[in-house]
């Protein structure tokens, strides 16, 4: 099993109003002191996950960096990452290896950097080729530079691209949302991402939406009902043109899925370096009460500096076989019982019930050993995933935002 390493990089031009990552706008000397603090834990983490029971694979076949914006890495920082990285792990050399960018930020010394450094996939925080909506939520670009920087990454031999949009941007319209859908599609990027404008009291937008008032634009952003009118026009649209839709957000034409982010579906082993950063691996020594070891890191800009400060959750086997069902049906292939009896035993039948009343529902569909969620329940999957979680000491664990 080989495993995939992932490193959040916390830094951005400015802030999106609806952004709720720990995130913000430092200076380069600081971004220094981040990518060496980072160095240290990719020369110690192993240790620390041995200590924890955890089993580290040798092989790295993915990395991702993401943010935040890493395309704003200075070129010596890039390199020394990855130096670092290749230094501690045997990386394939057809490794997948992703950086996020934001458009605009793109530049010809940017993208030598990148490609210099092995990358060969750019996941492009486009969020929409509208500039009113784009330029609502505090977006630096306009559609003419993200289109300037998609040709410029494919002249430069980065073909392997992701644009990510979002539905239920103020502004947003029916008419203007399929614009945007028909434009990522014109581009011929053969990944897109579709996420719904999530709102919570960690961004400005969101609070605006939940408190009222209009600095932020909430009293133009579509109600629920036409957000999830967007998303069902994505699934069609992208499915029609050929970009297929093969988890809940993200749709790829054949074999371009995200080989990092299915990881995170599959419980393929993972490490993340960085704030906010989470790690699974598998027990070195399974048992009941451990099947595999969850690390997370501080989600605080100033706490990642104070001391390795490294959390580690045991997950037994009964958490393991909840996350295979509510990871895995994440995805549209769904997920196979046979191979759940196989590892788990069965304990799967504990999920019977369950399984019947979701199909009875419409939000599930049985067909032999595969089960996957129907469209309805893509769009109600919360709800379907909470019905999985049967261990009341049990949170769902975090899994990264896939790009
Ligand atoms: S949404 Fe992304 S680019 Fe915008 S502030 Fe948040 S992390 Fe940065």
């Amino acid at each position: 099993m080989s495993l995939g390493l992932y490193v959040s990089v916390p830094f951005c031009r400015s802030k999106c109003t609806y952004c709720n990552f720990a995130s913000g706008v430092f200076s380069a000397e600081q971004m220094g002191r981040y990518v060496e603090r980072i160095a240290e834990d990719v020369r110690s983490l192993r240790g620390y996950a041995a200590e924890q029971g955890a089993g580290i694979p040798q092989i790295v076949d993915t990395i991702y960096l993401g943010g935040g914006t890493p395309s704003l890495l200075p070129a010596e920082e890039l390199k020394k990452l990855f130096f670092t990285v290749r230094q501690e792990f045997k990386v394939l050399p057809k490794a997948e290896v992703t950086v996020e960018c934001a458009p605009g930020t793109v530049t010809d010394p940017v993208i030598q950097a990148l490609v210099t450094r092995g990358v060969n996939r750019v996941s492009l925080g486009v969020q929409s080729f509208v500039d009113k909506e784009a330029a609502s939520v505090a977006r630096l670009h306009t559609q003419e530079k993200t289109l300037d920087d998609i040709a410029r990454l494919r002249k430069a031999g980065i073909s392997n691209i992701n644009v990510d949009l979002i539905a239920g941007l103020p502004h947003q319209t029916r008419a203007s949302w399929e614009y945007s859908l028909d434009q990522a599609i014109a581009t011929g990027v053969p990944h897109v991402s579709v996420y719904m404008l999530e709102v919570d009291e960690d961004s400005r937008l969101g609070r605006e939406l939940i408190a009222g008032g209009t600095r932020y634009h909430a009293h133009f952003v579509p109600d629920d009902d036409l957000t999830a009118e967007f998303y069902e026009t994505a699934c069609d649209r992208l499915n029609a043109a050929g970009i297929e839709q093969y988890e809940i957000s993200n749709f790829a034409r054949a074999g371009f899925e995200s080989k990092h982010n299915l990881k995170y579906w599959t419980r393929q082993p993972y490490l993340g370096f960085g704030v906010d950063a989470h790690s699974m691996l598998r027990a070195a020594q399974q048992s009941a009460d451990v099947e595999s070891v969850r690390l997370a890191t501080t989600d605080s800009y100033d706490g990642f500096f104070v001391a390795a400060d490294w959390k580690a959750s045991m997950v037994s086997k009964e958490q393991a076989l909840e996350e295979s069902f509510f990871l895995g049906l994440r995805l549209n292939r769904g997920v196979d019982l046979a191979r759940l009896r196989e590892e788990f035993g069965s304990e799967i039948h504990k999920y019977d019930t369950t399984i019947a009343e979701l199909e009875a529902d419409g939000l599930l569909r049985q067909n032999g050993n595969n089960i996957r969620l129907t469209a309805r329940g893509r769009l109600l999957s919360n709800d379907v995933f909470e019905r999985f979680i049967v261990v009341d000491r049990y949170a769902k664990p975090t899994i990264p935002e896939a790009g």
